[in-house]
């Protein structure tokens, strides 16, 4: 059945943010309808319903808003992965080149993810990949297997899911395409 709601509707194009030259793309809108949300997160979980996950990762902090529901709704966990020098026990990092310049890094607490789970990787919006390679690289690191990536938006142009796919195949989906 096709979904009456149509995403893009919930998406704001915010130009030159936050720097000359750069098309925001905003999903504030899309958070704040209870519809558009519960559709998204709904379209996600249909994704990750055969993919046998036994976790949700994803990235500080918009990866949140994604992850968490979405974690709600098939039953499992959630698994942070912080800024760094935010988590308060053993962690480990990875960092990462920022689309906009500068580094970054993100911390897992070493417990949180067991050898051999399955865990799929969330976030709002995939642009250059940096983000959801380190958090998979963590991932990785901790013993996990990534049983797919899940974005809200891909920005295509910047081909981030061929970065994520040089790092090893797994399934993918992203429900808006710019
Ligand atoms: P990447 O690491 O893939 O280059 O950048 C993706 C990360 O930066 C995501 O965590 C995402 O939240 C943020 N980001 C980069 N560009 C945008 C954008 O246009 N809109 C939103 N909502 N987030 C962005």
């Amino acid at each position: 059945m096709m979904s009456k709601i149509d995403l893009h509707d919930y998406v704001a194009t915010v130009e030159d943010y936050p720097e000359p030259g750069v098309s925001f793309r905003d999903i504030s809108p899309l958070m704040g309808d209870g519809k558009a949300y519960k559709e998204a997160i709904d379209q996600i979980v249909d994704f990750a319903k055969d993919l046998d996950v036994d976790l949700i990762a994803g990235p500080e902090s918009r990866g949140f808003i994604v992850g968490s529901p979405l974690a709600y709704a098939l039953g499992i966990g959630f698994v942070p992965a912080r800024k760094s020098g935010k988590l308060p026990r053993e962690a480990v990092s990875a960092s990462y080149t920022l689309e906009y310049g500068g580094v970054n890094e993100l911390e897992i607490h070493k417990d949180a993810i067991r050898p051999g789970q399955r865990v799929l990787i969330v976030d709002d919006l995939l642009a250059t990949g940096g983000t959801i390679n380190a958090t998979r690289k963590i991932v990785e690191e901790l013993g996990g297997v990534v049983a797919g990536v899940a974005f809200i938006i891909e920005l295509e142009d910047l081909h981030g899911r061929e970065k994520i796919m040089e790092a090893g195949e797994v399934p993918f989906v992203a429900l808006m395409e710019y």
